[in-house]
């Protein structure tokens, strides 16, 4: 290390407290790196790799980015999970002996950036952190350090259920202790999740305020990430509000693959927002209602009063329709006060930002004005709840002009009237020109001196001039000669001077005294910023609410009924986004009664008759009654239910690197483990994924334990028809199938709900209309009756993939029953039955082998 230059020494210092980020080492006009984020940085960011002469043996690799675009580069990096320390130049060059003194002033993660494309409008910007709690449930934490949003909450279940939860509320960074980076590791690294390592905790009397309304158990999560927040952001954190403790009990729990297979948020395909139950509920007019939006559809309530109390506020709205328009048509007006509250509070707010917060508190006392004339009682009382922040209006439109540039440095920031000696300031520079002639006027008039005039020039700055014939008018008590000519004298005035200084330095002093007077107000805001967000709060709220009346109204919603049982009933219910998606194509109806002595519904039909475009609507229905939302139905009364589970085909979830029967089984068992009376389950064709018996026992098993262990209200659909069965024996249990018919002989899916199990030949119904050979359909019909008259034994399990391939899977197996005594005769037949291999094996040969056996009998 000696060998290096000092600078070098104090670089190689810095980067050892950065080992994980990459550094940005100021030097001069250019944020530069070396060594090995040098040769990274370069390859990432596509810049050129220089090296240096560094007082060692060999020069070292470098390269750097300019000062005044580094927010790309970093963006660039932050985005790709990368950190990026920020070192400063913390004393003037000027000023130092030796190098310069330099430390690092922020350090910017995928959690903590405030910049750029990661702020998207409607989506929470999220960092997390999370505690272990003991060997079954983890507490967390996670806050947006743009809006200053906190929240602390508990989960049950190991660390990939952690994980799994953390993504679904897009947390990008996840700070916990070094003992839990070795067990979450790999699952985050799959999710996408840094980990950040910090070891120490906020001390409790700092952060008292903040965690207050958190259980202790839960405090350390809490304490953990705003230590790391206080560390790596080394400023001013007081927009944070303090957290908010989600307890599960309150909220209807929904594990993140069932949000990812309901479509709450994410498409289960990925990618954009459509076809996904936010696209379909989002009507919001502001960014923060957006976010909003989105935190009701990851948290529906499980408070009855307070689902009924968001209930109350949508009729209301609908009722008033011109009341909605106007508050909608205001709301559009309003910026991101949240997001604009954290820039105060974080120091980087610009001119623009506090026009746009001066902008929309403008707009705040319509928007109550519209609230308190509304007839209807629960909209004037939020109209008169609303803190209309106008002394925050009054100090904006006071002191920042009505466009201001972005950057503060550039001026015409500071409103003229607002503080004198701007104003002084500012006149001085526009009018300099003019306050000089006006001075040679005065000083003509005061001297008699007819020719007297002004100039300027470089060395001596503003004179008067006065010709040698007129000097000994000159006023020399208060002339001071400067210089002097062939035919004329120049003099300078103590005002003169003072007006010359004030109108060289007033465009910089302006500048500089504007910057004073911004940064005065952004910390004399900072005293508001609680207000501002509170008001956010309830004007984000406001734009949900009116975001569901205009949905319910647009998509003929209607308000659900809640009751303190446990029974169901859902009448012409609708999957409300397949709806829109079918265009003008009708979507049918379908009720859906679970009673309290009958909540389990197995559902059967062919494939692509709905079983599963069913069951999600059931969920959806009760997940947007529970956000207070209106619901695709003509009537729903129903329960308040805790947690919604899901088992639905098709989310593979093969990133994880599982395949999808274990994913099948992994749903199934977190399901059957945590689910209550309470809760609703939906098990979309239980054991496809594995051979037929396999898969049939598996899901007869799974339906009698739900049936006498948890009593939660069920929805089951399967193909294996022999389940049907199980009517018989679980009370519970009621059996309905999907309808389909045939019309001009093509199979038309009518996707109505029926009592009862499905048609057991259907399968070959359907393989005759589409013309498959008789041959075929007679061999089959054949081997139909066979297998039902009871011997089962004799069907060799096909081989899993071929189950799932089959394009109408009715079964092919006979119901469960008694097997009958068989005489040895039987029994040989059947012992050969039981060697033929029935894939390889032709129709023709069939026929001959079924000859044989009979002729045995
Ligand atoms: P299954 O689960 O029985 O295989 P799906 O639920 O996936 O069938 O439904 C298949 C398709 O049928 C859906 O994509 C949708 O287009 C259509 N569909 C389902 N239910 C209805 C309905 N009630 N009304 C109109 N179309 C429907």
């Amino acid at each position: 290390m000696t060998t290096y230059t000092p600078m070098m020494q104090q670089y190689l210092q810095v980067k050892e407290d950065y080992k994980d980020a990459f550094l940005f080492f100021r030097l001069g006009d250019f944020y530069e790196m070396f060594f090995e984020d040098a040769v990274n940085a370069s390859q990432i960011l596509e810049i050129t790799l220089t090296s240096r002469d560094a007082g060692s043996k060999d020069r070292i690799p470098m390269c750097g980015v300019p000062h005044h675009s580094a927010k790309n580069y970093i963006e660039t990096l932050v985005q790709k999970g990368y950190k990026v320390a920020i070192c400063e130049q913390t004393e003037d060059p000027k000023q130092a002996k030796g190098v310069v003194r330099r430390e690092v002033v922020q350090l910017i993660t995928p959690g903590t950036i405030m910049e750029g494309k990661a702020l998207d409008g409607k989506t929470n910007h999220f960092i997390g952190a999370a505690e272990q709690l003991d060997s079954k449930s983890y507490g967390y934490a996670y806050l947006d350090l743009s809006t200053g949003e906190a929240v602390a909450s508990s989960i049950e279940g190991d660390e990939k259920a952690l994980l799994m939860q953390m993504q679904a509320y897009g947390i990008r960074e996840l700070v916990v202790a070094e003992e839990l980076q070795t067990l979450f590791a790999e699952h985050a690294m799959n999710l996408g999740i840094v980990l950040s390592i910090e070891a120490d905790e906020m001390a409790m009397d700092k952060a008292a305020a903040y965690v207050e309304a958190v259980p202790t158990n839960i405090q350390h999560a809490c304490r953990r990430l705003l230590a790391y927040i206080d560390q790596t952001q080394m400023r001013s954190l007081s927009h944070i509000q303090a957290f908010t403790f989600n307890e599960m009990k309150n909220y209807l729990r929904i594990d993140s693959s069932s949000k990812r297979n309901l479509e709450l948020i994410q498409s289960i395909r990925g990618g954009d927002q459509k076809g996904t139950l936010l696209w379909l509920l989002d009507d919001t007019v502001t960014a923060m209602g957006g976010r909003k939006l989105k935190q009701w559809l990851h948290q529906p309530l499980a408070s009855r009063t307070a689902i009924e109390a968001r209930l109350e506020v949508v009729t209301d709205l609908l009722e008033e329709y011109f009341v909605r328009t106007e508050l909608q048509a205001s709301l559009k007006q309003v910026y991101d006060l949240e997001r604009l509250a954290g820039r105060v509070a974080f120091g980087n707010v610009g001119g623009r930002d506090l026009a746009q917060l001066r902008d929309s508190l403008r707009q705040v006392p319509m928007i109550q004005h519209q609230l308190v004339n509304a007839s209807k009682e629960t909209l004037q009382k939020l109209g008169a709840m609303l803190d209309i922040c106008a002394d925050v209006e009054a100090l904006l439109a006071h002191a920042i002009t009505d466009n201001p540039p972005i950057t503060i440095k550039e001026g015409n920031v500071i409103r003229d009237g607002y503080n004198d000696r701007l104003d002084e300031l500012r006149y001085a520079s526009r009018n300099g020109k003019d306050w000089i002639a006006q001075l040679e006027q005065e000083e003509r008039v005061k001297t008699g001196i007819k020719n007297l005039k002004i100039g300027y020039n470089r060395i001596f700055g503003y004179y008067i001039e006065i010709t040698k014939s007129n000097i000994h008018l000159a006023d020399l008590t208060r002339y001071e000669r400067k210089q002097t000519l062939a035919n004329a004298e120049r003099y300078i005035t103590q005002e003169l001077k003072e007006k010359e200084a004030l109108i060289l330095n007033a465009e910089e002093e302006s500048l500089t005294l504007e910057y004073d007077l911004f940064v005065e107000i952004r910390e004399e805001l900072k005293a508001f910023i609680p207000r501002v967000q509170a008001l956010a709060a309830s004007i984000s709220e406001l734009d949900v609410l009116l975001s569901f009346a205009s949905v319910s109204e647009k998509y003929r919603f209607t308000k659900p009924e809640f009751h303190t049982g446990r029974a169901l009933k859902i009448i012409e219910g609708r999957h409300p986004v397949v709806e829109k998606m079918l265009n003008k194509q009708m979507y049918v109806p379908n009720d859906c009664v679970l009673e309290e002595n009958q909540n389990m519904m197995l559902i059967t039909g062919p494939n692509m008759s709905g079983k599963s475009t069913y069951m999600r609507q059931v969920a959806l229905i009760v997940v947007m009654a529970q956000m207070g939302c209106y619901v695709p139905a003509e009537k729903a009364v129903l329960p308040i239910t805790d947690q919604i589970f899901t088992r639905i085909g098709a989310a593979d979830d093969l990133a994880a690197g599982q395949s999808t029967f274990m994913v099948e089984m992994l749903e199934s068992q977190h399901a059957i483990t945590h689910a209550t009376q309470n809760s609703l389950l939906l098990f979309d064709e239980i054991g496809r994924g594995t051979s037929t018996y396999d898969g049939m026992s598996l899901a007869q098993a799974m339906m009698e334990y739900i049936h006498d262990k948890i009593g939660a209200n069920t929805l089951f659909s399967t193909h294996y028809h022999e389940l049907t069965a199980l009517e018989h024996e679980l009370t519970r249990l009621q059996n309905v199938h999907v309808s389909a018919t045939e019309k001009n002989g093509a199979v038309v899916f009518l996707h109505k709900v029926k009592k009862g199990a499905a048609d057991k030949s259907y399968g070959i119904h359907v393989a005759q209309l589409a013309q498959l050979p008789e041959e075929i359909l007679a061999r089959a019909r054949v081997l139909l009756e066979n297998f039902e008259s009871g011997k089962e034994e004799s069907v060799v399990a096909p081989a899993p993939q071929v189950v799932e391939e089959q394009p109408i899977q009715m079964s092919l197996f006979v119901e469960e029953e008694q097997v009958p005594t068989v005489s040895p005769a039987e029994q040989d037949v059947l012992n050969s039955l039981e060697k033929v291999n029935i894939m390889g094996t032709s129709p023709m040969q069939a026929m001959n082998i079924l000859y044989e056996l009979q002729q045995q009998l």
